[in-house]
């Protein structure tokens, strides 16, 4: 039978949209209702790595040591606090390997071809990008079946997709042609603000239904979660900040044809 995982990247060349944020809660918010999941680090700045609370002193290799020195991508797994959550770690060895891979065989395929091993373990693979489109985010939408794209709700929101549209059609062109958008997502959205609003518009209009109902506000909690090494779903279960990543994990989960299991 036909492998049924699911590989999406969480990107955008902007840093500071909420790439990071969306990874973990929304990958967290999937295993909450029953599915296995494993986040894919390939930033260099290591957020979600340290925002789910993997030490780098317990990091021995990481996702470089798979992309560079074809270590198995299964010896670099960790199990993180929330059930059904693994996460390859990403250290800032990564930020070598931009270079490094250009001199490499086959560089475009390695995290895809890494993945592969592994795949059948997980109903959704998440790998958070770094805020770039270079050598590791090409081997991110390789390896993917889609792309989910935070945009945040402010002024030059749309500034950059441009380019990101166009990176995601050369990688259909050469290495992926099944590769697709999963989604739009607005994130930290100021309700007290008109231009947020305005912002919501634009997006909306340019991308149509592939836009998500939900919004993610700006949260004071979900900031607050990744200093204590947690998910929103660990941290504050029955917050604001949970609910509507748990929302979004219902809209994704519905776009794929899954149960909500609870
Ligand atoms: P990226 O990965 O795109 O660089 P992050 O997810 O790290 O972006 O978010 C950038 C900053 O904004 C972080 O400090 C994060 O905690 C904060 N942040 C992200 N989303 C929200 C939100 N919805 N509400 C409040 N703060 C947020
Ligand atoms: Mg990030």
């Amino acid at each position: 039978m036909e492998n049924m995982v699911s590989v999406i990247s969480v990107a955008n060349q902007k840093g500071g949209v909420g790439k990071t944020t969306t990874t973990i809660n929304l990958a967290a918010s999937i295993a909450e209702r029953g599915y296995q999941v494993l986040i894919v680090d390939i930033d260099p700045q290591g957020n979600a790595t340290s925002g789910l609370g993997i030490e780098k002193s317990a990091i021995d290799q990481d996702i470089y040591s798979v992309l560079i020195n074809d270590v198995p991508l299964k010896d670099t797994i960790f199990h993180t606090s929330t059930n059904r959550l693994d996460l390859v770690p990403a250290t800032i060895n990564l930020s070598g390997a931009e270079t490094e891979l250009i001199s490499m065989m086959a560089r475009e395929t390695r995290l895809k071809s890494a993945l592969d091993s592994i795949s059948d373990n997980y109903d959704f693979i998440f790998i958070d990008c770094p805020p770039s489109l270079g050598q590791l985010s090409i081997n991110a939408f390789t390896a993917s079946d889609s792309i989910l794209i935070p945009v945040q709700s402010e002024y030059y929101a749309m500034e950059g997709l441009s380019q990101l549209l166009n990176t995601i059609r050369l990688v259909q062109k050469h290495f992926n042609k099944d590769l697709g958008v999963e989604g739009v997502l607005l994130t930290m959205l100021d309700a007290r603000t008109n231009l947020g609003a305005e912002v919501v518009k634009e997006v909306r209009s340019y991308f149509s239904d592939k836009v998500y109902k939900t919004i993610i506000p700006r949260i004071t909690k979900l900031a607050e979660a990744p200093s204590y090494g947690q998910a929103i779903t660990e941290y504050a279960p029955n917050s604001r900040g949970a609910e509507v990543y748990d929302d979004l994990a219902k809209e994704v989960l519905k776009n794929h044809g899954k149960k909500l299991k609870k």
